[in-house]
C-alpha cells in the first residue's frame, strides 16, 4: 500500500486531476521552459522526476474534509454510539479528551483530589493512582503512563486496522505493545524519555523556557508567546493526560539521540520513527503536532510527541487523515443532534461556520476585531449562535461592543464574554462582527474564538 510523508496511508478522492495528471502537466510546462532555454537534456530529466514523484494524497489538497471523512464510515459505528463516544469524550480520563491551548485540563487530573504527586521513587499507597512508572533511559529518572495507555487489551469487535495490519501485539495495545513490537517486527528499539506531567512540573517547564527567551532578549509578554508555540502552558499539556509519551530511539551509531525542534528533521527521517509513523495506530496511538497541522494547533511539529487514543480512535483518524480535534468533530457531526436545551454542546451539522475556532493575539490597550461568517445551510433550521470566546491569558478586561450578526438579535449574556444571538432561520450567509479590547496593563492577550450553533429541532428556549 502505498504511503504519504506521514507513513499514512494514501487516500485518493478522485476529483480534479489525478495525482498523474496534476505531475504530468508540471512536468510538461518544466520540460518546455528548460526546451525554450535549450536544455532540453535537462528538460527531460526533470520531466522524468517530476512523473516519477510519489504522490502525496492524505495532505493533498484535492481531498476535501467530507471526501475524507465519507471514507471513515463504518457500520458499527452508529449515530448513537458516536454520540456516546462524543460525550464520554468531555471526561478528562477518556483517551479522547481535547486539550489544547484553550481547553484545560483539571489541574489534579488523573490523581484523586487531595492526593499529592512524589515521584515514582516515593509512591505512597494510592498516591500513583492508575499510574504506572517507567524508567527513562541513561537517567536514574522514571516516567509515568496511565495503565490504559501503557498497556491494556485490544478491543475484541476489530482485529484488523483499515489498511488490513493486524490491530496489537500478543492482544495488546498502548505504548508497551508498541515498543515490543518495534523491536520483534521492525527490529527498532523505542525509548520513552517523558510521559505524565503533573501540572507544578508542566508550570516549571514553561516558565524555565520564557526565561531563556526574556534571557534572549525578548520581553516578558513577547516571551510567553514566543514559548506557546513549542510548549503547553500549565493545565494545557497533553502529558498532564498520563496518555501521551515522547519517544527516541536506538540510533545506527548505538546512541540515543535527543530530540526538539533543531531534531525534528533527523528524527523523521530516522528508521525507528519511519516505523512508528507506520504501525503506531494499529496500537491506539497517534502523532499529535503534525507538521500540516501547526496552523490548527498552534504548536511547532513535534514528531517525538504520541498520544493514546485507543485503537478505534486512532484507525479512524489515520484513514480519515484527522486530528484528535478534527475527529472529535467528525463524532459530532455523525452523531444524533443533540435537544436545543443542551446548549453547551458543539455542533456544526446545518450551519457552516468559517474559522470555527480562531487565536487572536492582541498587544496592551489593542482593539481586536473578530469576524466570522456563518451559513446557514437551510437542510434543517438552527436558530441560535453562541460567541464563546476562551481567554488563554486573562488580559482581556473590556468589551467595548456587543458582538453584532447580521439579522441577528442579543438574547442573553452568559458569561462576561459569552453571547447568544438568534440567528435568522432562512438560509443564507450572515456575518459576525465583535470587537473586543485588551487591558491597558495586560501583557498580552490570547482569545480562541469559538462558534457553537445550536441547532433548534423546533424547540423554543
Ligand atoms: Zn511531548
Amino acid at each position: 500500500m502505498a504511503l504519504n510523508d506521514h507513513g499514512f496511508p494514501v487516500i485518493s478522492c478522485g476529483t480534479g486531476l489525478s495525482a498523474w495528471e496534476t505531475r504530468l502537466s508540471s512536468a510538461i510546462s518544466a520540460l518546455a521552459r528548460a526546451s525554450a532555454s535549450g536544455q532540453l537534456w535537462l528538460g527531460l530529466l526533470v520531466f522524468g522526476m517530476a512523473v516519477a514523484r510519489p504522490a502525496q494524497a492524505a495532505g493533498d489538497p484535492r481531498c476535501s474534509r467530507a471526501e475524507r471523512l465519507a471514507r471513515c464510515a463504518h457500520p458499527a459505528l452508529t449515530p448513537a454510539r458516536l454520540g456516546a463516544l462524543a460525550r464520554a469524550a468531555r471526561r478528562p480520563s477518556h483517551p479522547l479528551f481535547l486539550v489544547d491551548r484553550a481547553r484545560a485540563i483539571p489541574a489534579d487530573f488523573p490523581l484523586a483530589r487531595g492526593s499529592t504527586w512524589r515521584s515514582c521513587r516515593d509512591p505512597r499507597p494510592g498516591a500513583l493512582g492508575d499510574l504506572v512508572c517507567l524508567p527513562v533511559p541513561r537517567t536514574n529518572r522514571f516516567t509515568a503512563l496511565r495503565r490504559g495507555a501503557w498497556d491494556a487489551a485490544r478491543p475484541r469487535r476489530s482485529a484488523r486496522t483499515h489498511d488490513g495490519l493486524l490491530v496489537g501485539h500478543r492482544g495488546r495495545i498502548g505504548f508497551k505493545a508498541m515498543l515490543d513490537a518495534g523491536l520483534r517486527e521492525g527490529g527498532v528499539e523505542l525509548f520513552i524519555t517523558s510521559a505524565f506531567r503533573p501540572y507544578a512540573v508542566q508550570a516549571a517547564i514553561f516558565e524555565d523556557h520564557v526565561a531563556r527567551e526574556m534571557a534572549g532578549g525578548l520581553d516578558h509578554g513577547a516571551a510567553v508567546a514566543a514559548s506557546a508555540t513549542y510548549s503547553a502552558r500549565p493545565g494545557h499539556s497533553e502529558h498532564q493526560l498520563g496518555t501521551t509519551a515522547d519517544l527516541t530511539y536506538r540510533a545506527a551509531d548505538g546512541g540515543l539521540p535527543g530530540f526538539g525542534r533543531f531534531m525534528a528533521h533527523q528524527m523523521r527521517a530516522s528508521k525507528p520513527m519511519r516505523w512508528v509513523r507506520a504501525n503506531a495506530h494499529r496500537f491506539g496511538i497517534v502523532m499529535t503536532y503534525r507538521h500540516d497541522r501547526v496552523a490548527a494547533t498552534q504548536y511547532v511539529w513535534e514528531p517525538w510527541h504520541w498520544r493514546f487514543v485507543g485503537v478505534e480512535a486512532a484507525d479512524a483518524m489515520v484513514a480519515c487523515d484527522l486530528s484528535v480535534a478534527e475527529y472529535l468533530e467528525h463524532l459530532h457531526r455523525a452523531a444524533r443532534p443533540p435537544p436545543f436545551e443542551h446548549a453547551d454542546r458543539i455542533l456544526r451539522d446545518d450551519a457552516a461556520v468559517t474559522q470555527p475556532r480562531r487565536l487572536i493575539v492582541a498587544r496592551p490597550g489593542e482593539r481586536v476585531t473578530a469576524r466570522w461568517w456563518v451559513t446557514n445551510l437551510g437542510s434543517r433550521n438552527w436558530s441560535a449562535l453562541v460567541v464563546r470566546p476562551v481567554v488563554v491569558a486573562d488580559a482581556l478586561r473590556d468589551v467595548p461592543s456587543e458582538p453584532r450578526l447580521d439579522g441577528c438579535v442579543p438574547v442573553f449574556e452568559s458569561t462576561r464574554l459569552e453571547r447568544t444571538l438568534v440567528a435568522p432561520a432562512a438560509p443564507g450567509r450572515h456575518e459576525v462582527v465583535w470587537q473586543l479590547e485588551t487591558g491597558a496593563g495586560a501583557a498580552l492577550g490570547e482569545l480562541s474564538m469559538a462558534v457553537v450553533v445550536v441547532r433548534s429541532d423546533g424547540q423554543t428556549r
